[in-house]
Order: structure tokens, then C-alpha cells, then sequence
């Protein structure tokens, strides 16, 4: 399926690893000139570099915090008018709430709920103008099924998802989509240092404590970042303009609910 973007350009911010890093090389693959950004150069650049190798598109990079002024500001000077933005950052800390202060919501909220909506804020207009463009921002299984220790993540991301399913009504209209990709359990640096964590804690081994986890999944296996990039892909396609303000859920059939 030819999915109709050869020669756009994306935006796919916290790109050097993880999902945002295959989002980006998902949507490299099918000709979209991407703008990654990520906070450390060496790993950015690599990703950079293999991106190029296997797709031949342009790949510019712009080493910043996206979670601050600055760094959005330079995300934007060097990819001013997107016509796809992936919005992405590191996801805050577990924790008991009773322990976190003010700033720890406030650092949760700037990354997880204000970026994406400053970044949208900042493109928006310009893609209804040119009638195309496509917001993927990627969230949380936690906004449907909250995950107890992960107060922060999901309370700045249900933030984020309410501010979203308002905006994403209005924009359809100009074949400008916003919707939400939600992650369950995928195959990054982050869930294996979760997983690291938790077998040391148990003192069992890596693959013991991966065993366990993978137990709850239905689909009997831990997810494909690659598989959570052609998601986002296709959700940027030509075909997909009649999507909007939807929450779409990769889990391997985690979620129990029938809805
Ligand atoms: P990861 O740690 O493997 O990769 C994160 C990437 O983001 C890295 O490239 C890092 O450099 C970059 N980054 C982080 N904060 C940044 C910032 N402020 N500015 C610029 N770059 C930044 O993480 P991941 O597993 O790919 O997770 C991506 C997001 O998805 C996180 O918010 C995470 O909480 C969420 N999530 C992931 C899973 C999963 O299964 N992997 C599940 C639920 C939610």
C-alpha cells in the first residue's frame, strides 16, 4: 500500500531511541523527509546515519530538550512548517504521589502534556492553510488503564488526550488529523531498564522478570518498536484523513475492555 507521503516532511520529536525513532524511520521508509530531535547528539546522529543509509531521505537533526523553550524553538527553526508532527518525550518517573511536590507535576506536565500542545499550537495552522497535515502523539496505555506508580504519567497525558479530543474536531474538517498512539509494552531502552529494575528488586534474572510481564499479555510477547512505527505511519497516510481524535491502543490485546 503506497501510503501517499513521498515528499512530505515530518517533525518526530525524542527520536534517537525507542518509538520515536522508529516512527521516524517508519515514515523515512515511505519518502517523508524527517527532523529529528533528541536531547544527546552521539545517538541522535547514529539513528541519523541509519536512517539515511536505509531510506536515502533527508534527515536533519537538532539536539535539544523539545520539553523546554529553547529546544522547541529550535525543533521549529529547523522544521518550521511540518506537514506531519509526532509528538514525543521521556515519560516522568514512578512514585508514590504523597511524595511528589509541585515541580515534579510541573516537569511532568511541561514534557508530557504542554510540549505536545505548544508544538501543535505552533504548526496547526499552517497545515489546515495548506490542507494537509497529520499530529500523531504518543501517550500511554496508562490513559485508558492508569498504571497506580505511574500517577504523573497518567495524569499529564489524560491532560493532554482531554485537550486533544476538542482540537481534533475542528482541524478534520481542513484534512488536518490529531490523534493518539498508546503504547503497552514495547521493546525500548526505557522497558528494559523498567525490566532491569524490577528483576533486581525481585532478584531474579532479566529474562525471569521479562517472563513475568509478558505473561499478562495476550499476544504472549513484548512489542516491536518497528511494529508501533508502521502504526504511525499508516496513521499519517493520505488514506487515514477521516481519523481524528482517536486514542489507539498497541498492546497485544492487554486491555480487557470490549471498548
Ligand atoms: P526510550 O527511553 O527508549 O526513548 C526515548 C527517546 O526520547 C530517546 O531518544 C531520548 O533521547 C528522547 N527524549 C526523552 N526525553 C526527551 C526530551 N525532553 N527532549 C528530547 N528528546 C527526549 O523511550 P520509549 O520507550 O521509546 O518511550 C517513548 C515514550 O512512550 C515515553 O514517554 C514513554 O513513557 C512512553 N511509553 C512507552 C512504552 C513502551 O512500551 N516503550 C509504554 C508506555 C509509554
Amino acid at each position: 500500500m503506497d501510503l501517499g507521503l513521498q515528499g512530505r516532511g515530518a517533525l518526530v520529536c525524542a527520536a534517537s531511541r525507542g518509538l520515536g525513532r522508529a516512527c521516524a524511520f517508519a515514515l523515512a521508509r515511505e519518502g517523508v523527509a524527517v527532523t529529528i530531535v533528541a536531547r544527546g547528539r552521539e545517538a541522535l546522529e547514529a539513528t541519523a546515519a541509519e536512517i539515511r543509509a536505509a531510506t536515502g531521505v533527508a534527515v536533519t537533526t537538532v539536539v535539544a530538550d523539545i520539553a523546554t523553550t529553547d529546544g522547541r524553538a529550535a525543533a521549529l527553526a529547523a522544521c518550521p512548517a511540518p506537514d506531519i508532527l509526532v509528538n514525543n518525550a521521556g515519560g516522568p518517573p514512578p512514585g508514590d504521589f504523597r511524595d511528589w511536590s509541585r515541580d515534579d507535576w510541573i516537569k511532568a506536565l511541561d514534557a508530557n502534556m504542554l510540549t505536545p500542545i505548544e508544538l501543535i499550537k505552533a504548526t496547526v495552522d499552517g497545515m489546515m492553510a495548506r490542507r494537509f497535515g497529520r499530529i500523531v502523539n504518543i501517550t500511554s496505555a496508562a490513559v485508558k488503564a492508569p498504571i497506580d506508580v505511574l500517577g504523573l504519567s497518567n495524569g499529564a497525558r489524560s491532560g493532554l488526550t482531554g485537550f486533544v479530543a476538542g482540537l481534533a474536531r475542528k482541524t478534520v474538517a481542513h484534512n488536518v488529523t490529531i490523534n493518539n498512539l498508546l503504547p503497552g509494552f514495547f521493546d525500548t531502552d526505557r522497558i528494559r531498564a523498567v525490566v532491569g529494575g524490577q528483576a533486581k528488586a525481585k532478584g531474579v534474572s532479566y529474562e525471569e522478570a521479562l517472563a513475568e510481564r509478558v505473561a499478562t499479555i495476550p499476544a504472549g510477547r513484548i512489542g516491536d518498536p518497528a511494529e508501533f512505527g508502521a502504526a504511525c505511519a499508516w496513521l499519517c497516510s493520505a488514506q487515514a484523513g477521516y481519523i481524528s481524535g482517536q486514542n489507539w491502543l498497541l498492546d497485544g490485546g492487554a486491555y480487557p475492555g470490549t471498548f
